[in-house]
């Protein structure tokens, strides 16, 4: 069976392709001025050092009827991370001390009842754990100060059942992207949420991070695709009637959304599924600079046309896109744009699509044809990869994003393009990009990459002021402080400003389901 890596991105044995590997460290030996004193591989998993279990774990495994109880290392260690930045440096220097006390591989939902109340009479953390991709420290287990128990969720992975005619399926939680796709694909249907994370993430994790995939703009975020959901709470299973729409009450399953495994565990949803694509239409414009193309999506939009894919890269981005692909690049700002249709829906959408490509060309945009689309399709998924190749020689590289209103959007942009320069080139060699990921009526999403050459020894140092530095400028000009990635603890400071009216909410909700402070304890907000 394939195993994760513990201290990277994908499958153990899976890499980014050599060849280009090499290209780009030439480019970046003379750009960012690395030498060999600069490389820093991994520690090896021999080299870490675990504290003994606290939990009688034996005393768990007898009271569980299907699942398993793990307290191998590989499983302690890979279980205390997620896979932020700030997570594979700690994990590769092996200067985590606190891990897990031991891991739970839920296979019937059933037991959740048993683990739960376990942890509540033992006093033990449980952290729900999807496939561990977040990048905010929801998975985070070394900050706990109780003893920890993991919950992994994804052997719960099975499409329930499925209503062709409603276009819902019931799915298990633990299910991750491509095995949600394959079952559904059983029933010609499909969900359409595909976030960069598709591969590793699971249905249960989007919900509770409120994930958005790069469809988004037609489909939705995650919170938009659920119509019920099921979620085991220390005080008992919480599940909303399964109808279209409801006025019976507030709306439960986005209670959930966000919840990041403070409040249960998501067990089940039921999802709101689409008819598989036969036809796609793509295609990219250039245009002059960034707030240009900016302009014409929001025009796109405000035509009421929804294109399920939208993205524009900023000069920056687009620069270095087409140097990592080895395409030209003749300057400006990339604008792609994907649709998709079935045999009925066609014709409306060839409309749609043409009329889109009149206003991108009326905005001042150049038709970059085909092409383009299909190429930095295939490095969206590769991307993540290469952070493991630039982490081995002392390249700081994050990515961070939030959201923000049409008429806030640019100023927003430079603001924190602004800071985060200020925080790199204060003291070293880097860069900072930036893409519109998702279009809404109301305004836009901006995700941020940046990349930066840290002193040996000081790479979380200079992370942190450079997500120090975007983070206070998101804040005080109008951002969220996330849009996608959720709260966990890294954004927890920032979040307490975003969210104080509504912490009173919150917390209510909180204690009343989880009174004892058992689930996740110390994401989101402290109590
Ligand atoms: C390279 C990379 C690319 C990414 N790209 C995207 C992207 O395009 N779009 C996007 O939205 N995000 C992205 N992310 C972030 C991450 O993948 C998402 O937050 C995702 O939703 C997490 O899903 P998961 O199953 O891995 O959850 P986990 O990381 O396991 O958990 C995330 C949070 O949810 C809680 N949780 C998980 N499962 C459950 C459950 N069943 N019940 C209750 N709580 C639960 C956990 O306790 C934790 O707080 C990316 C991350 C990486 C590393």
């Amino acid at each position: 069976m394939k195993r994760l890596k513990w201290n990277g991105w994908g499958y153990e044995g899976e890499e980014f392709p050599q060849d280009r590997t090499k290209k780009i460290i030439e480019v970046l030996r003379s750009f960012l001025g690395i030498s060999e004193d600069d490389f820093s591989p991994s520690v090896n998993l021999e080299q870490i050092n675990l504290p003994d279990p606290k939990i009688d774990y034996q005393l768990l495994q007898r009271k569980l009827k299907v699942s398993s109880v793990s307290v191998e290392k590989y499983d302690r260690v890979l279980n205390s991370s997620g896979k932020s930045y700030k997570n594979l440096v700690r994990l590769r220097k092996g200067i985590i001390k606190k891990f897990p006390d031991a891991v739970v591989y839920v296979k019937d939902k059933n037991d959740i009842f048993e683990i739960l109340s376990f942890c509540e009479n033992e006093k033990i953390a449980c952290v729900p754990r999807g496939g561990g991709t977040s990048v905010v420290g929801g998975v985070d287990t070394e900050e706990i100060s109780s003893p920890v128990l993991v919950c992994d969720l994804t052997y719960l992975n099975k499409v329930v059942d499925v209503d062709t005619k409603s276009l819902t399926s019931r799915v298990q939680a633990g299910v991750r992207g491509p095995n949600l796709e394959e079952q559904l694909r059983n029933y010609g249907l499909a969900l359409r949420h595909y976030p960069q994370s598709f591969y590793f993430s699971t249905l249960g994790g989007w919900i509770a991070a409120r994930s958005a995939g790069h469809f988004s703009s037609r489909y939705g975020k995650i919170e938009d695709m659920i119509q019920s959901i099921e979620v085991i709470t220390p005080r008992g299973i919480v599940k909303n009637f399964d109808v279209p729409s409801t006025a019976c009450g507030p709306d439960i399953p986005r209670a959930f959304a966000g919840s990041e495994g403070i409040l249960g565990i998501i067990t089940e949803a039921v999802v709101k599924c689409h008819k598989i694509p036969t036809k796609k239409f793509s295609t990219a414009f250039v245009f002059p600079d960034f707030e240009t193309a900016c302009e014409a999506a929001r025009r796109i939009i405000h035509s009421e046309i929804f294109p399920p894919l939208l993205r524009i890269l900023d000069e920056r981005e687009h620069m270095i896109s087409s140097l990592l692909s080895g395409r030209p690049y003749e300057g400006g700002s990339l604008l792609l744009l994907g649709f998709e249709s079935d045999d009925e829906t066609e014709n409306i959408v060839r409309i749609e699509f043409e009329k889109t490509s009149q206003i991108c060309i009326k905005s001042g945009g150049k038709d970059e044809g085909k092409m383009r689309f299909e190429d930095w399709k295939k490095e969206y998924f590769e991307q993540p990869y290469l952070r493991d190749v630039l982490m081995d020689f002392c390249i700081v590289v994050d990515t961070l994003e939030t959201a923000t209103s049409w008429s806030n959007l640019i100023n927003l942009y430079r603001k924190v393009k602004e800071a985060m320069e200020q925080a790199i080139f204060s003291e070293t060699l880097g860069g900072v990009t930036c893409r519109v990921t998702h279009v809404y009526t109301t305004g836009a999403s901006l995700y941020y990459s940046f990349f930066a050459k840290a002193q040996k020894g000081k790479e979380e140092e200079l992370w942190w002021k450079i997500k120090k530095s975007a983070s206070d400028a998101i804040s005080s000009y109008g951002g969220t402080i996330s849009h996608h990635h959720g709260v966990g603890r890294d954004h927890k400071i920032w979040a307490q400003k975003e969210l104080k009216d509504s912490l009173v909410f919150l917390k209510g909700l909180k204690l009343s389901l989880d009174p004892k402070n058992i689930m996740n304890p110390g994401a989101v907000f402290d109590i």
